[in-house]
């Protein structure tokens, strides 16, 4: 732990941010964010509504090529989408074992069914390798706008790839999305993989011909050593998970999505019937470019909240201090070390937490333990199996209920009226033993 962070002392630090104490040793907190804005008054931020458009639009371009080069794409016409299920059965048996009753509907973003990554990666992390392939493409006059896109597996586009390599850092899931649709393509593709890293998540890499180099340090280092590899080949692209704004805007459209599955399942989100969205966090690229969107179509009737482990609550340090990238967990003594691995992330995102900063309505921490109890009570309550990473929107609801959050927002008399998404970010390639081993540890916890 340092004794001075950015020229304070950390009891200066503590009297100026009274939640910091509980932070530093360990205890979930809900934090509201005090610096969050009616959308009239935020100010003008470094991505628009008229960006998530045209990402939505050039994910329909490559529609064609994913329904040929992926055909678990084919039933949803090569759109890369997942389910939003009611889960009645869970809320009841949350309401059971945490004792802290809520009101509203409950719903599950299934992203840990998203087809190609297996995981919320695949929104944004295969959207950035789409738009570089499409860019590449047109400016060496191979491509336009109008073509059909299936020609992205013609030989003649794979081999032009080859020449070009692609890098990433990351704790397991991004490279598992970056690897996947870079080496179909046929590009040159290094990941770079911290400590955390799943050993299965490598050997499948590897399987695809991907180059995997692994690192003993946490996600700072993998994608610090990741961008220095990468910017040294003149034909190489870094995607970088600290800076991106085309990874940000994969994620957004996910909003698009989401309004449609709404409307499509009679859930109204007005001044009368508020959303609440419960975001689990890493480095703040997937949640905030989530909640940036959701933001864009619902305004001020969605309120986003982000989740991170109590060990690694970057973004929440960030955005509290207002110091955002230039902290990290470890300045303030902690560790970093949690069993959700798509969410091992010490320092956060500058672009996205630039973003965040008036948008979020708070952040709360979880315990791994608790991660584990919630993925077996969802296994049990409605058959969806999830990586623990993905079980950590399942506790939105009652941590909000306990909060003074309701309140402070004078929504005490529309929550009857509400709908809860926890947002599940994870787990569908997760092999059969290791989905088997987080249900069992789950159970046991609760037992
Ligand atoms: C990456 C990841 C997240 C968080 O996304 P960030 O962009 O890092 O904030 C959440 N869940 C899972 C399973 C992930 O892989």
């Amino acid at each position: 732990m340092k004794q001075n962070v950015h020229g304070k002392s950390l009891t200066e630090w503590q009297a100026e941010f009274p939640l910091l104490k509980n932070i530093m040793d360990l205890h979930p907190v809900f934090w509201t964010n005090g610096k969050q804005l009616p959308m009239k008054e935020v100010p003008p931020l470094p991505v628009t509504r008229e960006d998530i458009i045209e990402a939505d639009k050039r994910w329909k371009r490559f529609a064609p090529f994913f329904e040929k080069a992926f055909p678990e794409t084919k039933a949803a016409k090569g759109l890369i989408e997942s389910p939003l299920r009611h889960i009645p059965h869970m809320k009841k048996r949350l309401k059971d074992y945490y004792n802290e009753p809520f009101q509203g509907n409950l719903y599950l973003k299934c992203d840990n069914e998203l087809p190609v990554a297996g995981s919320i990666k695949a929104r944004g992390g295969v959207y950035e390798v789409l738009k570089h392939a499409e860019d590449l493409a047109i400016a060496n006059g191979l491509l336009k706008k109008d073509d059909n896109y299936e020609i992205f597996t013609d030989p003649a586009f794979t081999s032009f790839f080859s020449q070009y390599s692609i890098g990433v850092g990351s704790t397991g899931n991004l490279a598992l999305s970056i690897g996947t649709i870079s080496a179909k393509l046929g590009f040159n593709v290094n990941v770079h993989m911290s400590g955390d890293a799943k050993q299965w998540k490598k050997e499948l890499l590897r399987s695809k011909g991907v180059n995997v180099y692994e690192y003993n340090g946490d996600f700072s280092e993998a994608i610090t050593e990741g961008r220095k590899q990468t910017l040294e080949d003149p034909n190489g692209y870094f995607i970088d998970d600290e800076h991106s704004k085309d990874l940000f805007l994969g994620y957004s459209v996910a909003a698009l999505r989401l309004k449609e599955q709404l409307l499509g399942q009679g859930v109204k989100v007005d001044r009368d019937h508020p959303l609440f969205v419960y975001l689990p966090c890493g480095v703040g690229g997937s949640p905030g470019g989530i909640a940036f969107g959701l933001k864009q179509i619902f305004g001020d009737y969605v309120y986003c909240i982000f989740v991170e482990p109590t060990h690694s609550p970057s973004v929440l340090i960030g955005l509290m201090t207002g110091e955002e990238d230039k902290v990290s967990v470890q300045d303030f003594g902690i560790d970093n070390r949690t069993e959700a691995d798509g969410l091992a992330v010490g320092r956060p995102s500058s672009f996205a937490s630039e973003i965040s900063r008036h948008l979020i309505s708070g952040i709360f921490t979880i315990e791994d333990d608790d991660l584990y109890k919630l993925l077996a009570i969802l296994a049990d309550s409605e058959g969806i199996r999830v990586e623990p990473s993905a079980a950590a929107g399942l506790m939105g609801p009652a941590k909000l209920a306990g909060a003074s959050f309701i309140k402070k927002h004078r929504l005490d008399d529309k929550m009857g009226k509400s709908a809860h998404i926890a947002w599940s970010t994870g787990g569908n390639l997760v092999p059969e033993g290791g989905m088997d081993r987080f249900y069992q540890k789950g159970k046991g916890l609760l037992r």
